[in-house]
């Protein structure tokens, strides 16, 4: 269910409200919006009760939710979800494109990387400290000295960072360094880790798994949400599918799709969705075209070099021009490419 407070409706009616839905035996999720402020009501409480809440100062009506998934969904909160990593506005009329390699590597890889992403527009340093190989004989990552790395390159660029997460036992020390947390493809349905995620108050970029369907990845997203972290972006990276002349399928379909299901920002990865770098900036465009609200690329200053992923790293010359490439489209498409102070 949820309670749909007035326009007009003050701080103590929502307290109330929000004190008698836990009284019910529910959980509330306050989210606020610019027109009204909507109660999520979670949990396994007195239904019957519920509906005697229309009767409340300041609450408009009562309704419930059809959908399987509730926090996410669009039809809970109807404008878009907008918030900041520090400066870096995500959401809304704002496109943010994320860059860095595959995984952080040495300190001069990494400062090579941020140094071409700053310059050429980047706003958010992404790179892997702890990666999931489908090999356990390739490279796993540098671990924390990895993000101490990926930390000094985004304080030097002044760039907040993004990083990947893949266990429960490490969300302290990513959480402690990162400025996002990055859900990856194989662990978009790791409901303890999902579930820990819950209790922090860092943003998430969530994945889509695989051959995960969107009700599965907007599940996966409500599973954060109802723990109580509600900045939550959603990432299409490809998808499996019988065809083998890229490394996954870009299914662009779901941006469109998941901005009518949901509220939540959508980023498209054009690196894991094709794997091939003479792909990216088409898919790129292709993204902006479709309502994306960012992209997250892969860029290395060596890719031959590269210990993950170097097949669909982009050089700093290409990334230079990918951004060229893109921003006719973000302007026709109504947004602001978000740009580093
Ligand atoms: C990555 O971002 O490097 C990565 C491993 O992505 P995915 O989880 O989408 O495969
Ligand atoms: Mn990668």
């Amino acid at each position: 269910m949820i309670v749909v407070m007035k326009a007009s409706a003050n701080e103590k009616q929502i307290q109330n409200v929000s004190g008698k839905v836990q009284e019910f035996g529910f959980t509330p999720h306050v989210i606020k919006g610019v027109e009204s402020t909507v109660i999520g009501v979670i949990g396994d409480g007195n239904r019957d009760r519920i509906q005697s809440l229309v009767n409340l100062e300041g609450v408009e009506r009562v309704a419930p939710i059809s959908k399987p998934y509730k926090l996410v969904a669009r039809s809970t909160k109807e404008e878009d979800t907008v918030f900041k990593v520090r400066d870096v506005e995500i959401g809304g009329d704002t496109f943010v494109v994320m860059a860095g390699p595959c995984s952080v590597e040495s300190e001069e890889q990494i400062d090579a990387a941020a140094a071409a992403c700053a310059k050429y527009g980047a706003t958010v340093l992404r790179g892997g400290a702890y990666k999931p190989r489908t090999s356990p004989y390739s490279f796993q990552g540098l671990e924390e000295d990895g993000l101490k790395l990926l930390k000094a390159a985004g304080d030097k660029y002044k760039m907040p960072i993004i990083t990947e997460l893949v266990s429960v036992d490490t969300v302290d020390i990513v959480a402690e360094y990162t400025d996002i947390i990055q859900i990856g493809a194989r662990n978009m349905q790791n409901y303890p880790l999902l579930r820990s995620l819950g209790k922090i108050r860092k943003p998430i970029l969530l994945k889509r798994g695989l051959s995960s369907t969107l009700d599965e990845m907007l599940l996966a997203a409500e599973y954060i949400m109802a723990g109580g972290n509600y900045n939550v972006m959603l990432c299409e990276r490809g998808i499996r599918t019988f065809e083998k002349a890229y490394r996954n399928t870009m299914d662009l379909n779901a941006v469109p799709a998941l901005k009518g299901m949901s509220h939540l920002p959508v980023i498209v990865d054009p690196s894991h969705g094709t794997g091939r770098v003479d792909l990216i900036p088409a898919l790129s465009k292709a993204a902006v075209a479709v309502g994306a609200d960012g992209i997250i690329v892969e860029v290395h200053p060596k890719p031959e070099e590269a210990l993950s992923d170097g097949p669909q790293s982009l050089t700093p010359a290409m990334f230079e021009d990918l951004m060229e490439q893109i921003k006719p489209f973000v302007a026709a498409a109504g947004k602001k490419l978000v740009i580093l102070k």
